[in-house]
């Protein structure tokens, strides 16, 4: 028999990808500089995420998965102030109700000594046990939806696209959670960096159809981050492409063409996410070539796109290693 608790879990925890957001946006706001997420059988064995943050305070095990409990609101004020993605303290108490979870946690004064606690469905503390652990959580999650039997054979069904769904939201915040390192240990082998840092100079083009006075085209500076291919899975994601110019947000169809062209010679069949600034001589393009003035015209953009195109290459090859 379902529970009402359960139907609200339900609402809470969707799909796959809604428990991999809440745990992994649980260790961002617990200050972690790196998220290792693990998944057994695509995550519907289980599904664990382990990180190097704050830990949780023994003063809060009783009442960690409890509805409504969250350590990130600690008076009315900080509602106003929030920098953290939870405070709804919804998260871990629908897993209880969901799946099997367990916690291993340790402070920075606690190690090499940690907890292991375990839950009821209620997401009331049943046990805990002392365990060797470093500094940091891992929340495991097992037979998710194991009590939703409908919902269990409809991810089952999906897992494969649910999977890859994963994968693109966790290129998403490895993307935008600069000096956070994100491993994933995937169905088939370990994934390492989910994003690689963009961070070169490309060489000065020698540039012949220079308009402007000084010949000395200085180098293009490219700065954001790429995510690192992931082979067979994931999707395809055009609209995940960001480029600026100088910080100005613009559309560079070629240089996206470039991005995913390196993409394809290394057999990756979907696009990357990528997120690229390309600092330049102001002098070595056009803004203003169309009325909404996103499109810029660059200049030696045949050597550039290639110059580009070698230096990714290269940026892969030594991550292959
Ligand atoms: P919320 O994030 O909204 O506070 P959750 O149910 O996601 O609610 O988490 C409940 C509480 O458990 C958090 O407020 C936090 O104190 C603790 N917690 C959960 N995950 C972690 C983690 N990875 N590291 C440290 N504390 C955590
Ligand atoms: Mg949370």
């Amino acid at each position: 028999q379902t529970s009402v608790h359960q139907i609200q879990s339900g609402q809470v925890i969707v799909d796959l990808n809604s428990v991999v957001k809440e745990l992994v946006e649980n260790s961002l706001d617990a200050g972690s500089t790196s998220i290792e997420v693990r998944f057994r059988n695509h995550g519907l064995d289980a599904i664990e995420v382990i990180d190097n943050g704050t830990g949780i305070a023994p003063e809060d095990f009783e009442s960690v998965a409890l509805k409504h409990h969250t350590s990130k609101l600690r008076n009315y004020d900080d509602l106003e102030n929030l920098d953290t993605f939870g405070f709804r303290g919804e998260a871990l108490a629908s897993l209880c109700a969901l799946s099997q979870l367990y916690i291993i946690t340790a402070r920075e004064m606690d190690r090499p000594r940690g907890t292991r606690l375990e839950f009821e469905v209620s997401g009331k503390l049943k046990d805990t046990t002392t365990v060797a652990a470093q500094r940091g959580t891992k929340v495991v999650v097992e037979k998710i939806f194991h009590n939703l039997p409908v919902r269990k054979k409809e991810l089952e069904k999906n897992i494969k696209r649910e999977y890859g769904k994963v994968l693109t939201l966790l290129q998403a915040y490895a993307c935008i959670s600069t000096g956070v390192r994100f491993t994933v240990f995937g169905s088939k082998s370990l994934r390492d960096l989910v994003a690689l840092d963009l961070k070169f100079e490309m060489q000065p083009t020698t540039s012949t159809l220079s308009t402007h006075d000084d010949n000395t085209s200085r180098g293009v500076k490219v700065e954001g981050h790429i995510s690192k291919p992931v082979v067979g899975e994931g999707r395809s994601a055009p609209d995940r492409q960001m480029f600026y110019v100088n910080s100005r947000p613009c559309g560079l169809p070629q240089v996206a063409k470039a991005f995913n062209d390196v993409y394809k010679t290394f057999n990756i069949s979907q696009s990357p996410f990528v997120f690229a600034n390309l600092i330049m001589d102001t002098n070595s393009y056009d803004v203003n070539v169309s009325p909404d003035k996103r499109t810029i015209l660059l200049h030696d953009q045949g050597v550039l796109l290639e110059s580009l195109k070698e230096t990714l290459v290269e940026l892969f090859e030594s991550q292959e290693q």
